[in-house]
């Protein structure tokens, strides 16, 4: 087994954490690192890392078999073109490319080439999702009908890229992208509906949130919230089921599961003292007519992203994300951006 040779293009935030967190010796080997930045370069320097003086050098360096490219989003076509064209393999960051316009020339050419492209939506690995998951697939909570899947910061959007919309900055490509991957990736059914609101609290000149509501053709309805101007925060999943609902409050798994017995049908909710009033509508469900659990985490039934990239680089095995998921993913965000310019 021999390792794949990468280097990383990008070595900021994210590619650091690729190469120290998710790139295993065994399968990767990260042979150097390509960054405009002199400070990323000398990053890299510290840990052993050879740094190459263009992105041409790179490409022209034939024992480099593949490209990890975590650049700010708007640079990414650019490098992932002339990287394909130079006969190497690529995996992208999410959001793989500004629109789906850019993405279809980068397919194209991982077409013609036919070299691997694939981008990396690493939080269909997430626990808290592969709880819901779970749930969506074994019905534990009879068939869910309703999703809400948030992310609340307190801390605005970060002082980088993110907040210039010409490098794709705001958090519909930021976060929402994520959002989206997981729940376009959990139901297997067309959008009949949506509708949208962007945040821009802080000012800034991209989205610093957004509320966006989709309804599937298969009933299901769905909300996804991004927020960074939330001190106190929503739990981080709420779903319903015919049977029950799960509250994920964090990625720590915290939070409950509620199943309903097979009494809920013949016990009465008993009417309670709801502020000065009473009401028997917003009682709680009676003590038997529900069992709560904690969230256990469930172990995922696919292989870690690096495993999966090893398989397809090197026995052409089904990449886990596929690209025309990826394009679904992003033909969703263009029509999100085109209905908020719509409504302008
Ligand atoms: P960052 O600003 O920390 O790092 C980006 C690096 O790219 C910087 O060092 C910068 O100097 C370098 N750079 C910019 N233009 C370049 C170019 N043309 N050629 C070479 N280097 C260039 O940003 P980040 O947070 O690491 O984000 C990078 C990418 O990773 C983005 O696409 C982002 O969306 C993605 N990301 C993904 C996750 C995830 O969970 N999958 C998390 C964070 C970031």
């Amino acid at each position: 087994m021999t390792a794949i040779k990468f280097v990383i293009i990008g070595y900021g935030g994210m590619g650091s954490y690729h190469k120290k967190e998710l790139m295993p010796n065994e399968l990767v080997q990260v042979v150097g690192v390509y960054d405009i930045s002199q400070t990323a370069q000398d990053s890299a320097r510290e840990v052993g890392l050879k740094v190459y003086d263009s992105l041409e050098h790179v490409l022209a360096d034939e024992t480099v078999e593949a490209v990890l490219i975590a650049t700010p989003n708007d640079a990414h076509k650019a490098i992932a073109i002339a990287a394909l064209h130079a006969g190497k393999h690529v995996i992208c960051e999410k959001p793989v490319a500004m629109n789906v316009a850019e993405l279809d020339d980068i397919l194209a050419v991982a077409k013609e080439t036919g070299k691997t492209f694939m981008v990396h939506q690493n939080r269909r690995w997430d626990p808290d999702f592969l709880v819901i998951r779970d749930l969506y697939q074994t019905g534990q909570i009879g068939d869910l009908f309703q999703i809400e899947s948030r992310v609340h910061g307190a801390n605005g959007i970060p002082g980088d890229w993110r907040e210039q919309a010409k490098h794709g900055g705001g958090m519909l490509l930021d976060w929402g992208v994520h959002l989206i991957d997981q729940l376009l990736w959990l139901i297997d059914s067309p959008i009949k509906q949506m509708s949208v609101d962007f945040s821009y609290i802080l000012g800034n000149e991209v989205d610093d949130g957004f509320i966006l509501y989709l309804t599937f053709e298969n009933g299901i309805r769905a909300l996804i919230e991004v927020g960074t101007t939330n001190y106190s925060q929503l739990p981080r999943w709420y779903v319903k089921g015919l049977n029950g609902a799960a509250k994920i409050e964090d990625w720590d798994l915290s939070g409950e599961l509620v199943v309903a017995t097979n009494k809920a049908d013949v016990l009465a909710p008993k009417p309670i003292k709801a502020g000065v009033g009473l009401t028997k509508t917003m009682a709680p469900p009676s003590e038997e007519a529900t069992v709560k659990h904690a969230i256990n985490p469930i172990p995922a039934d696919f292989l870690p992203f690096y495993q999966n990239v090893f398989d397809v680089m090197r026995h052409g095995a089904q990449p886990i994300v596929k690209n025309e998921q990826v394009r679904k993913v992003l033909q969703l965000i263009d029509d999100v951006f085109a209905l908020v310019e719509e409504a302008k």
